[in-house]
């Protein structure tokens, strides 16, 4: 098969307000910005509201191996089997970060014959998205120093800043910084940092605000530092959210794209997985669930936690609900989690797990079976998702077939890699089916229980916790919020995305464990608090040999060496 670039390279597009007018978008919600690419008035919304609603589906998957396991090119391929079995259908899906890439995931339009085009325009700056919120967020780091240097009335605490400065690269070097150094008209001097853009909570806040409006305030409740008595300091107080939000007026408009079989693709936001709710926006998801038969969309990681924060973040907030779930399982996503395998992250995985070996498929089932069961607590049944790779064999696809039928749920195989659309028929078939059924969606946690409580019951309920350990700081911060008015607001847990625990060499299902909860921030603009288990990282490193590396570009303008 050739690689992903030469099949993206081989596409005709279709014009993109033919895929625009196919949605029922009117033609002046329909700004094109460049070939294949355009966005999205946010007016189409309303111009849509009328038609039918979509049937929406959320794609997650088990827990993955540091690759991934093909939530995204599963989500690409079910749309391209859904028009293939007749119906109009669209898919939603965040926007690639460069720094995974340039860094060693690659990018993040698909795979094979289940992309989305044009892939290089996806993975590198698409309509700028990013860098406007790079901008809008430094453009307030920036007011935040101003103020500290002029010494406004607010009396921040220039040791209680909670406010980086964030790029879309990936810079350990950047991680930690002395800002403000040289004499006192060069600005206040203390520590600060990068993050990676996808970490900034006007990213966060960009997908999950449902207009101007909503994005305005939002920004203005971001909580940036705290006075010297300890009160918080937003950034309406900083000046800022205005501002900010002018610089978001184009970004918060979503993109369309198309798939290989010109299936329309909302590409659009992309909070972090782990920091935050690691969901494509909700913008685009109200144009979406109008445009068609159905609205397919991908949550990030495994269920445990792109499709815990879909359903209790995400559809809270947009008073959307899924009518189904899809769950996609790889042969090498058992095999790692039989334990047998040592795979080191930002290192290819070892060449021993491409042999046959059905016993160690079988050895991984708890966590497929975990992650059914984690879907099932929000009252949806998934359809398990088989993404079939080249070294697979028709003995392991039986296996995951039956420990997927020993939980009640159906699995299918699906080759969309490798044949598109046509290779996700039986998939198709099976969620039009569950969709059919319907289901009975529910939150996991009502918004009035306390958010220690909420923490609890995601790692007892989802992750198999015995129980909870909530640092005195942990403890101190929860109390601060809930004084604050903010108790209310739904909980993100960051911990890794490689274990169902907090320590990334747990594999399987571990049962009998306690979740550390080290600290617990507040995303007041997002909507959400979060707590930090175990280490993690907001500001990524490159490998010894990063895909960087590999990219180049010739004299007519093509691009090489990206994937
Ligand atoms: P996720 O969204 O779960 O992180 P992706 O869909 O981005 O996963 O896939 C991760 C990587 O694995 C991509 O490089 C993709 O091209 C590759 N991949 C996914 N499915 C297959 C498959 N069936 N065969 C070969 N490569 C695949
Ligand atoms: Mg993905």
């Amino acid at each position: 098969m050739p690689d992903n670039l030469t099949i993206a390279r081989g596409a005709r597009l279709w014009p993109i307000e033919e895929i625009a007018h196919r949605m029922g978008v009117p033609g002046e919600a329909v700004e094109p910005y460049g070939r294949g690419v355009a966005k999205l008035d946010l007016s189409a919304a309303n111009a849509l509201a009328g038609r039918p609603r979509a049937r929406y589906v959320v794609v997650s998957a088990i827990t993955p191996t540091p690759p991934g396991e093909g939530k995204t090119t599963t989500s690409i391929g079910l749309v391209q089997g859904l028009q293939q079995l007749g119906h109009a259908a669209t898919v939603a899906l965040r926007q690639s970060s460069m720094g995974p890439t340039l860094g060693m995931k690659g990018g993040a339009a698909g795979g094979g014959y289940s992309q989305v085009v044009p892939m290089e325009r996806i993975n590198l700056h698409l309509t700028g998205d990013i860098h406007a919120v790079t901008a809008a967020h430094n453009l307030l780091a920036a007011m935040i120093d101003n103020h500290l240097h002029h010494r406004r009335q607010l009396d921040l605490d220039p040791e209680n800043v909670r406010w980086q400065r964030v790029v879309d690269i990936n810079d350990r070097a950047l991680r930690h910084i002395v800002v403000g150094l040289g004499p006192r008209a060069d600005g206040v001097t203390r520590q600060s940092g990068f993050e990676i853009t996808a970490a900034s909570e006007v990213m966060a806040v960009l997908a999950l605000a449902d207009s101007l409006r909503d994005l305005r305030q939002r920004l203005g409740r971001m909580v940036i530092g705290y006075t010297r008595a300890g009160e918080p300091v937003t950034a309406e107080e900083i000046g800022a959210a205005g501002a900010m939000t002018a610089l978001l007026k184009e970004a918060i408009k979503p993109n369309l794209l198309q798939t290989l079989e010109h299936a329309p693709a909302l590409i659009h936001a992309g909070p972090f997985g782990n920091i935050a709710h690691g969901n494509s926006s909700i913008v685009a998801d109200r144009i979406g669930i109008h445009a068609g038969d159905y609205l397919v969309t991908e949550a990030g990681f495994g269920a445990d936690m792109g499709a815990e924060r879909f359903f209790n973040i995400k559809c809270r907030a947009s008073g959307l609900t899924p009518d189904a779930a899809v769950l996609v399982v790889t042969v090498r996503a058992l095999k790692y989690h039989s334990g047998h395998y040592r795979v080191v992250p930002g290192k290819p995985l070892p060449a021993a797990m491409l042999a046959e070996c059905p016993e160690d498929v079988r050895a991984g089932a708890a966590n497929l079976i975990k992650q059914i069961d984690n879907i099932r607590a929000h009252g949806v049944t998934p359809v398990v998702a088989i993404n079939a790779f080249p070294s697979d064999s028709p003995g392991e696809h039986a296996v995951i077939r039956d420990i997927a039928e020993a939980a009640g749920v159906r699995a299918v195989v699906s080759t969309h890699v490798r044949d598109g659309g046509a290779g996700a028929i039986d998939l198709a078939q099976a969620v039009v089916a569950a969709a059919a059924g319907g289901s009975e969606f529910r939150f996991l946690y009502p918004d009035d229980m306390p958010p220690d409580a909420k923490i609890e019951r995601i790692a007892t309920r989802l992750y198999g916790a015995a129980d909870v350990a909530f640092s005195p700081e942990a403890r101190d911060q929860l109390d601060a919020y809930r004084q604050q008015g903010h108790g209310g607001l739904p909980v993100c847990i960051a911990k890794t995305h490689l274990s169902l625990t907090a320590d990334p060499t747990r594999l399987g299902a571990p049962t009998g464990w306690t979740l550390p909860v080290r600290e617990v921030r507040l995303s007041a603009g997002a909507g959400f608090l979060y707590a930090l288990c175990g280490d993690i990282r907001t500001m990524p490193g490159l490998g010894a040999d990063p895909a960087a590396a590999h990219i180049d570009i010739d004299d007519n303008g093509e691009i090489t060496g990206l994937y």
